[in-house]
C-alpha cells in the first residue's frame, strides 16, 4: 500500500521516499493521499499536487476506499489551496503523462493574474520549466507552506485521521 510497493521507475514514487523533499514540501498525508507543494521551480506559490500513495495511474484504477474518499479529499485540498492563496477559484488538472502515478495538479486561480487564465496557465507552466519566465521565489513558497500546515489539520485530520 504504501510509496515503497510502487514501480520502481515512477518519478512519483521516488518522490515519496525522498525524505528530504518531503519535509520541505509535504503539506498532509493519509493513509491514501499525499498532498505537497510543486517542486522548485514552482510556477506559483500555492500550485500544489495531491497524489495517491499508491501507484496507481487514476480513478480507473483506483481501489473502493481509494474511489470513496476521492471526492472529500480533493474538496478539501481544494479549499486549502484557496484558504491560504486567498484566490477566487482552484483549477484542478491531472494528465498523468510525466508519470503514470496519479499526482492531480490543485492551481491557484487569481482573476486579477493573466498568467492563470484557464489554459494560459499550461503555458505559463512551461515557460517556468523552460526558464523563459521566473519561478515563485523561495521564500514566497516557505511562507506559503507554514500557512497551509498549520491550516491542514483542521481540514483534514476529522475527515481523514492522521498517518504520520
Ligand atoms: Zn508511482
Amino acid at each position: 500500500m504504501d510509496a515503497a510497493s510502487g514501480d520502481e521507475a515512477c518519478a512519483i514514487c521516488a518522490l515519496h521516499r525522498d525524505v528530504d523533499h518531503l519535509e520541505s514540501h509535504e503539506i498532509w498525508r493519509s493513509d491514501l493521499w499525499l498532498l505537497r507543494h510543486h517542486p522548485g521551480p514552482a510556477p506559483l506559490a500555492g500550485w500544489c499536487l495531491l497524489d495517491a500513495r499508491r501507484h496507481c495511474g487514476g480513478p480507473m484504477e483506483f481501489a473502493p476506499k481509494e474511489a470513496r474518499e476521492w471526492g472529500l479529499v480533493v474538496q478539501q485540498a481544494s479549499r486549502l489551496v484557496q484558504r491560504v492563496s486567498g484566490c477566487d477559484r482552484v483549477y484542478a488538472i491531472a494528465f498523468g503523462e510525466g508519470a503514470r502515478h496519479l499526482h492531480l495538479h490543485l492551481i491557484p486561480r487569481e482573476s486579477g493574474d493573466a498568467r492563470t487564465t484557464a489554459w494560459g496557465v499550461a503555458d505559463h507552466y512551461r515557460n517556468v520549466e523552460e526558464g523563459r519566465t521566473i519561478p515563485a521565489s523561495d521564500a514566497k513558497v516557505r511562507d506559503w507552506l507554514v500557512r497551509a500546515r498549520a491550516m491542514a489539520s483542521d481540514l483534514f485530520d476529522e475527515s481523514f485521521g492522521r498517518d504520520r
